[in-house]
């Protein structure tokens, strides 16, 4: 196996992962954007959101972790809100070819995005 983030939840290389569970890994940031930028990957490896299908067990797993952000985001004190970004492919300058969807704030954000 070489992809990093699989090698990541599989505790192969060490991380400051801040939340876990069956299903999803969320560790910080090498190189942090933000006061708090973190990354919340499936530990299923998908390439990118370009891999997800329309499969009951990829919605059920996206919904899933959809549905930890907010709960994440509480853990890591983003009361006042945060962005959600997912970069996709060479245009998205996607670095990690491991679906990945980073969490950031602690500042307030700039739109548009770079
Ligand atoms: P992206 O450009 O969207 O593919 O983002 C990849 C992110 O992974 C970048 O923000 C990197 O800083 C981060 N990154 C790469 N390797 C590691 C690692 N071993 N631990 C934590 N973050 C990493």
């Amino acid at each position: 196996m070489s992809c990093i983030f699989c090698k990541i939840a599989q505790k192969e290389i060490p991380s400051d992962i801040v939340y876990e569970d069956e299903e999803i890994v969320c560790f910080r940031d090498l190189e942090p954007q933000a006061p708090v930028h973190v990354l919340i990957i499936p530990k299923k490896h998908y390439e990118s959101l370009d891999s997800v299908t329309e499969s009951g067990e990829d919605k059920e797993l996206l919904g899933h972790l959809m549905a930890k952000v907010h709960v994440i985001a509480a853990r890591l004190g983003l009361e006042n809100g945060y962005r959600l970004v997912n970069n996709c492919g060479e245009d998205g300058m996607q670095t990690v070819k491991h679906l990945h969807f980073h969490l950031l704030g602690g500042r307030q954000m700039g739109w548009p995005p770079g």
